[in-house]
């Protein structure tokens, strides 16, 4: 029977004090990778950029 679970970080097997992970260090990466992620879905795109070139040609000529 497979009852060992796995840390979801580096695959190694999960100690019980740190479940679900193996160790306090892999708990934090996860924590990271969520924050990180979550940073890039709300960062605006660059089209703002498009917007403020067009706006100076228009007054150029
Ligand atoms: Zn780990």
């Amino acid at each position: 029977m497979m009852s060992e679970a796995r840390c979801p970080v580096c695959k190694k097997p999960v100690v019980a004090q740190y479940r679900p992970f193996c160790s306090r260090r892999c708990s934090q990466i996860d924590l990271g990778k969520w924050l990180g992620e979550s940073y890039r879905f709300e960062a605006p795109p660059d089209d703002d950029e498009e917007v403020f070139i067009r706006d100076d040609k228009e007054e150029d000529e």
